[in-house]
């Protein structure tokens, strides 16, 4: 038998939303506030050598701000490089050190491991991204707007949909929302500053995304790393020679569906667990 086979997200959805904001500005507190009340998730681009000292100036969060906002919160901290530096004209070990320094602070400040980034300013050359692998970092994000739903294919310059300041960013939500995507799923990838919303006094943008998008039982809602995870282990389920059996070696659940044309059946694999696909019974959708 001939069929299609498509990774679907957690609980067999077709669409995925992340956010990533950079540059640990108190704004990030009334950012994050808005965002928990609509059910979205963030990762948080930290620089941590740019934290304030305790005397606010200009807009930095303190270390302790930043523990207090995202130690316990669903949300993911990732890293903006130690100093903000603009990689693109820096020899590889400055910018290994820049990044390893970054990753190390972040590591020791949240006691968890990190392994996400977003390049400050943007900037990068074609040599970073092996770079940035050499420090953990398994995922950097660039601001190349794609005004696409297709999912990342390299994930060291992992290139968005959209900035929150695009004037197409709600038309793309209403595509996103209204769309049945035909094969893969969806991802909208949103990014910015938080500061953005305070310096062009727009929250009510950010509010109104929210609105749009948030709150809703056919989209997932994650972190930039649980998508990457989520992806990767979808890409270690292993099927046999004919496609009828499956075995999911990871940790989590993962979903897909199968089908020719005509018909899509989906199928949910629990880690650990061998399924026969022929047998179990498929339950038909649309
Ligand atoms: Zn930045």
């Amino acid at each position: 038998m001939f069929y299609y086979r498509r990774m679907r997200f957690p609980q067999g959805k077709v669409k995925a939303l992340t956010l990533s904001y950079d540059d640990d500005t108190i704004h990030d507190l009334r950012f994050a506030e808005i965002i928990n009340r609509y059910g979205i998730k963030c990762t948080f681009n930290l620089n941590f050598g740019r934290f304030s000292d305790g005397v606010q100036h200009l807009s930095a969060m303190t270390l302790q701000q930043a523990k207090d906002l995202l130690m316990d919160s669903p949300h993911e901290v990732a890293v903006h490089g130690y100093t903000h530096m603009p990689l693109r004209d820096v020899p590889c070990n400055v910018a290994n050190q820049d990044v390893s320094t970054d990753v190390a602070a972040a590591e020791k400040a949240f006691g968890r491991i990190v392994r996400g980034m977003a390049y400050a300013n943007g900037s990068f050359n074609e040599e970073t991204g092996s770079v940035l692998a050499h420090c953990g970092i398994e995922y950097c994000r660039t601001v190349r707007a794609t005004r696409s739903f297709a999912l990342p294919k390299n994930w060291l310059y992992l290139d968005p949909t959209c900035h929150h300041k695009d004037p197409e960013l709600f038309s793309l939500a209403e595509k996103f929302l209204n769309d049945t995507p035909k094969g893969d799923p969806y991802l909208f990838y949103l990014w910015g500053h938080a500061y953005e919303f305070n310096n062009d006094n727009n929250w009510d943008l950010l509010e109104r995304f929210c609105q749009t998008v948030g709150n809703r039982e056919d989209v997932w809602y994650a972190t930039n790393i649980e998508i990457f995870d989520y992806i990767r282990d979808y890409n270690r389920l292993i099927f046999s020679f004919d496609g009828s059996w499956v075995h999911n070696p990871t940790a989590q659940e993962i979903f897909f569906s199968v089908g020719e044309r005509a018909g899509t059946y989906n199928y949910a694999v629990k880690p650990g667990e061998t399924v026969f696909i022929d047998r179990t019974l498929p339950e038909k959708k649309g």
